[in-house]
């Protein structure tokens, strides 16, 4: 069992090295008055799906990519209802209709839990170290249509009963599972590490809560759903869509790495689009903060997994490099490239000797960066800031102002 004072350490070693701000990762100015238009859902998710709308006396500085070294004293309580004579302005959008999920899950799913474990998962973005938020709980969100299931619970689509009345996902997980599926370090590893990370192609999570027997994690919300399925509804990608796609990835991997996170499950089912149908990296259940540079667990799924890895060796972000490739080559053909569903063990040969069969419909520059990028040696991979420059990517860069592939 580890020690509260182990935890602690942990999470103090998930402390992320600091970047001067940049424009680019700073979310657009908050929207203070909603729209009573309710026409155009598209934009108004953009607009009250917001990057940062929770965070509070501090706002300014949690809405930069540079993590404050300081710790943030707590914030103010909860925002003031309107005064009285004045009527409340109305929401904007439609979240669907609520199943009782929740409630009806609560009785008959998990158990209320006790001891270290229970210290461990006692979560409350409300007094997290570097971005605290205000406290919340079940009751200041109205819950709108189910969203999915995963394995640790379901997740809503749920809007706050506060102006101005934003929109975000609800994820639940029940922690006498997370508990029995001993994985209590890894979720709350995977919370302080999406918190902390702001960026257009990365998940935000706004904030977390518990009672005795949930985690509730509040997500941004992702208008367009997995990946995962427009890549089955579609077969495969168009090149110029896997380009776009690769792109932002590559954006939010360097991003990653430059704060020592190294994510290790890149797949496509860990992926999830905006409304706008940018790409956001939704899951960090293997992600791992690295500031010594060098792992040796095997972990995630093995058609992504590069050699160094399949063979347990000693690995470093160049792991994210090779499933870039990995991706480029699953979004243009509709499957990985080491493939082989005659088992486990084919899989990972084909992948120790990198044997990568490209079909003949792939570009030549396609081609030339899934080879660049699925090197046996993590040194010869292509940079991340090189792929950005890579004649493929710059191929269909600025055609059109929009940000949603086609
Ligand atoms: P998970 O527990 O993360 O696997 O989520 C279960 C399902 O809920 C996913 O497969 C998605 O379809 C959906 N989902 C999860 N998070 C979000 C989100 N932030 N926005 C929209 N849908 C989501």
């Amino acid at each position: 069992m580890t020690s509260v004072g182990s935890v602690t350490r942990q999470i103090a070693a998930l402390e992320i090295s600091s970047k001067p701000n940049t424009t680019r990762n700073a979310p657009p100015p908050l929207q203070k008055k909603p729209s009573q238009n309710t026409g155009n859902v598209s934009r108004l998710l953009t607009k009250f799906a917001a990057p940062n709308p929770f965070t509070a006396t501090h706002s300014k500085t949690a809405s930069t990519s540079s993590i404050p070294t300081k710790q943030i004293s707590r914030p103010p309580s909860p925002a003031k209802p309107a005064p009285s004579g004045q009527a409340p302005k109305q929401p904007s959008i439609d979240i669907g209709k609520y199943d009782g999920g929740f409630e009806l899950e609560n009785e008959t799913r998990g158990e209320k839990v006790f001891g270290e474990a229970a210290e461990e998962l006692a979560l409350d973005s409300s007094v997290s170290r570097y971005y605290p938020t205000r406290e919340w709980h079940l009751t200041d969100f109205d819950i709108g249509r189910p969203l999915g299931k995963g394995k640790f619970g379901r997740v809503y689509m749920v809007r706050t009963k506060t102006e101005p009345h934003y929109v975000v996902a609800l994820k639940c997980l029940y922690k006498s599972e997370i508990i029995q599926s001993r994985v209590e370090k890894q979720i709350r590893r995977e919370i302080e590490i999406q918190q902390n990370l702001r960026h257009p192609n990365i998940l935000r999570m706004y904030g977390y809560f518990h009672d005795e027997k949930r985690i509730f994690l509040m997500l941004e919300f992702a208008g367009k759903g997995e990946l995962y399925k427009q890549l089955t509804k579609y077969g495969c990608f168009t090149e110029r869509r896997s380009s776009r796609y690769i792109d932002q990835m590559a954006d939010a991997l360097i991003y990653l790495h430059s704060k020592h996170v190294i994510h290790r499950d890149i797949k496509p089912e860990n992926l999830l689009l905006g409304i706008n149908g940018e790409l956001k990296i939704g899951d960090f259940g293997w992600s791992v903060h690295a500031p010594s540079n060098r792992r040796t667990t095997l972990c995630g799924t093995l058609d992504y997994l590069p050699p160094e890895m399949v063979e347990n060796r000693e690995h470093s972000e160049k792991v994210d490099y090779w499933a870039l490739g990995v991706l480029t080559y699953e979004f243009i053909n509709g499957a990985p490239p080491f493939e082989d569903l005659t088992g486990y063990n084919a899989t990972y040969k084909r992948i120790a000797k990198v044997d990568l069969k490209i079909p003949p419909k792939v570009s030549p520059e396609a081609r030339d960066l899934i080879v660049r990028l699925l090197q046996y040696d993590p040194e010869k991979r292509l940079a991340l800031t090189e792929v950005r420059k890579h004649p493929w990517i710059l191929k269909y860069k600025h055609k059109t102002s929009t940000s949603s592939p086609s």
